[in-house]
């Protein structure tokens, strides 16, 4: 009786450990974020001054290489993420 309780209870332990496997899986594809410059550890968000506060605007620079103009849904085969 004892024994059937706890091998049951052990198969149950290893359904739930496959479903946590398979939930971590599909959490993390779903975080992964885009590979836009906005991402990217060499992005520069510019900020624009509006009605006294500090507001993201479509621009930045990129730092890597050499500093060049980019949006931040922009991208390039050098993107790393932050
Ligand atoms: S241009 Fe490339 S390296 Fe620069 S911020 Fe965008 S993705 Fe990153």
């Amino acid at each position: 009786m004892l024994s059937s309780d706890v091998r049951r209870l052990e198969r149950e332990n290893m359904e739930l450990k496959e479903k946590i496997e398979v939930l971590k899986t599909e959490i993390s594809a779903k975080m992964e974020k885009p590979q836009a410059c906005k991402y990217c550890k060499y992005f520069q968000q510019h900020y624009g001054l509006i009605d006294g506060i500090y507001l993201k605007i479509n621009a930045g620079h990129c730092v890597r290489g050499r500093i060049k103009d980019r949006k931040p849904d922009a991208t390039c085969e050098y993107f790393e993420t932050r």
